[in-house]
């Protein structure tokens, strides 16, 4: 006997439930109740939506519909209390979400006790086409975009988890794990609606990161409901963009920031630079200078991360002293610049290492590039 088609009803939103429900016969409130199951109350089953009545969860059930986030299927934990999830989706593919707590650490090592806030790194694809020479998810190639579902889907796995009340904690979202975002602008887009409006999550807690899809993020500046932008700069002029970003010979940093100069920022907020620093290659004195004179003008605020190193990645970690210098040459200069701490580097969780865990596959360029 086939099976029947699999619907996932995580990643509906209400208009789409509505729809759903009503070409069931049944009344606009149904609709409500699975929203309200599925993003609140984190349901992991079908049969746990207990508001609806048991005919109606066996009417979906026959219909193909199923319920529920993707199943962490192991957990990394790091001495800095960092956890790296690998969460496996319907088709056997997985992906990496990391929870980054802020707090006091255990003092067994094993993780934060009683964390203020929390971070969670939420990716957007399986793998990555944008082929960044500093990154270890490029080496995987693009295996596929993830649904709004999944990418959501991330999130409550990683909110049940580690026992989250929504209403209570307080939680980030970045969207800068695996993947290029903005190349799945609409299912990124749409998981965004859904938590910030079914979740509960403010978008004025969550930072979308972009290698440039210059495109996107004039469409982006559109959005009513939207995250804060970061730009991966990386460089500081357009060859040394182009040796360790080849997107930038696409969109050059000239186009880059013609689209940041007319993204129509909200009050007080800023866009973020992030910079990752490559010893001996873009981490000068002389860099940081034409970075100043790059964002002039831009609301801008700058991260900068020291490489963490991975196999296969043909670049040095610079020294905390000459990443301190760099950074001071900003401050110099009115730009508010930060040094991002890595996290959970132990369990290959932090920036540009996810997806260690997983065999590497042929990286497929897309065609743009
Ligand atoms: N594709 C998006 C989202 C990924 S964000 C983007 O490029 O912005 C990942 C962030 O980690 C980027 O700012 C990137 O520059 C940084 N990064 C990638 N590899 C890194 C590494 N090996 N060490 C430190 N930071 C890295």
């Amino acid at each position: 006997m086939t099976k029947p088609p699999q619907f996932e009803l995580l990643g509906l939103n209400l208009q789409e439930l509505m729809s759903l429900t009503s070409s069931l016969g049944q009344p606009g409130y149904r609709a409500r109740q699975i929203c309200q199951a599925l993003y609140k109350d984190r349901i992991s089953t079908l049969e746990a939506i207990s508001t609806l009545p048991r005919g109606l969860r066996q009417r979906l059930e026959v219909e193909g519909y199923r319920a529920g986030f993707p199943i962490p299927a192991r957990r990394f934990q790091s001495i800095d209390g960092t956890v790296r999830y690998l969460l496996k989706l319907g088709d056997e593919e997985t992906v990496e979400t990391v929870w980054m707590p802020e707090g006091d650490y255990s003092e067994e090592g094993d993780g934060v006790e009683n964390w203020k806030r929390s971070t969670i790194c939420v990716s957007s694809q399986v793998g990555c086409a944008v082929n960044c020479q500093f990154c270890l998810t490029a080496k995987l190639g693009i295996k596929r975009n993830l649904t709004a579902g999944e990418i959501v889907g991330q999130v409550l796995a990683v909110l049940e988890d580690q026992a989250v009340a929504i209403d209570k904690d307080r939680i980030n979202l970045v969207f800068m794990g695996m993947g290029e975002p903005f190349l799945n602008y609409e299912n990124f887009i749409k998981a965004v609606r859904l938590l910030v409006e079914e979740v509960g999550i403010p978008q004025s807690r969550m930072t979308v990161s972009t290698a440039g899809i210059v495109p996107r993020i004039y469409d982006f500046g559109k959005e009513e409901i939207r995250p804060r932008l970061a730009i991966s700069l990386n460089a500081s002029n357009d060859d040394l963009r182009t040796e360790i970003m080849p997107i930038n010979k696409k969109w050059d940093i000239e186009a880059l920031l013609d689209a940041i100069r007319e993204f129509p920022l909200r009050n007080r907020e800023r866009v973020t630079f992030e910079y990752v620093l490559l010893a001996g290659l873009n981490d000068s004195l002389q860099n940081a200078a034409e970075v100043v004179k790059l964002v002039r003008g831009i609301p801008a605020k700058v991260n900068l991360i020291a490489l963490n190193p991975g196999p296969g990645i043909p670049y040095g970690t610079p020294e905390d002293d000459r990443v301190k210098a760099f950074q001071d040459h900003f401050i110099a200069n009115g730009v508010p610049a930060f040094v991002r701490r890595p996290r959970g580097r132990d369990i290959f969780a932090a920036c540009g290492q996810l997806k260690q865990t997983q065999e590497l596959v042929t990286v497929e360029h897309f065609p743009f590039i």
